[in-house]
């Protein structure tokens, strides 16, 4: 199965995400995980791209393409994969229809409103990949579920989010049409806790 998770910062997309991955057994492709990884390990590409990502701008397609292409050509996702945060617009949808169609695609639906909140709270681990909100876990640094040192992602700042709210409805948002045009776009209550977002995830995945 051939998935793309759709959903802004801070819909809780990277968790789903994460669950979905281990339900069904799919590899879980991240750009954005990708995209940090170079940056923390400060390859020519990290360099290249972290002011960009810091900003909460798009990486230039022809990276991106080059990173996914690559990516999704190895053995583990060759029965599928789960997509998360790639594409990001119409001409990144149209790139992979090229080498591979996905088969669903879900977006995480949530009220923008509450996402600066969500996301100015929101801790990462470098390790696990997990994402978890203080109001859950408490002001500590220690990740709960790996003990990796938690951090603050430097684009989880409110300009940043600000860019990448703005980045996700001009440009991400028409996607629904096209992935609804082609009879594969499933919509999800992001609104919800996060059990009950995931069960509406199964049930498109029955
Ligand atoms: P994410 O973890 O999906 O929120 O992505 C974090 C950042 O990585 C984004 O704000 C972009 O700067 C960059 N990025 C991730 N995926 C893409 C993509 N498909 N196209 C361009 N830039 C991307």
């Amino acid at each position: 199965m051939k998935l793309v998770l759709l959903g802004a910062p801070g819909s809780g997309k990277g968790t789903q995400a994460q669950m979905i991955s281990k339900k069904y057994g799919l590899p879980h492709v991240s750009t954005g995980d990708i995209f940090r990884h170079h940056i923390i390990n400060k390859t020519p590409l990290g360099v290249r791209i972290k002011e960009i990502i810091d900003a909460g701008r798009l990486c230039p397609d022809d990276i991106t393409e080059e990173i996914v292409k690559e990516r999704l050509s190895r053995k583990d996702c060759e029965n599928g994969y789960l997509l998360d945060g790639f594409p990001r617009d119409i001409a990144q949808a149209t790139i992979l229809d090229g080498f591979s169609s996905p088969d669903k695609v879900i977006e995480i639906v949530v009220d923008h409103s509450v996402i600066e909140k969500r996301i100015t709270g929101r801790r990462s681990c470098p390790d696990c990949n997990g994402t978890f909100h203080t109001d859950i876990i408490g002001d500590v640094t220690v990740c709960p579920v790996c003990g990796g040192t938690l951090f603050t992602r430097k684009d989880d700042n409110s300009a940043a989010v600000k860019e990448r709210l703005s980045v996700y409805k001009e440009k991400t948002l028409p996607l629904e049409k096209y992935y609804d045009d082609q009879g594969k776009l499933f919509k999800v209550n992001g609104d919800l806790p996060v059990e009950e977002v995931f069960y509406g995830i199964e049930k498109v995945l029955i």
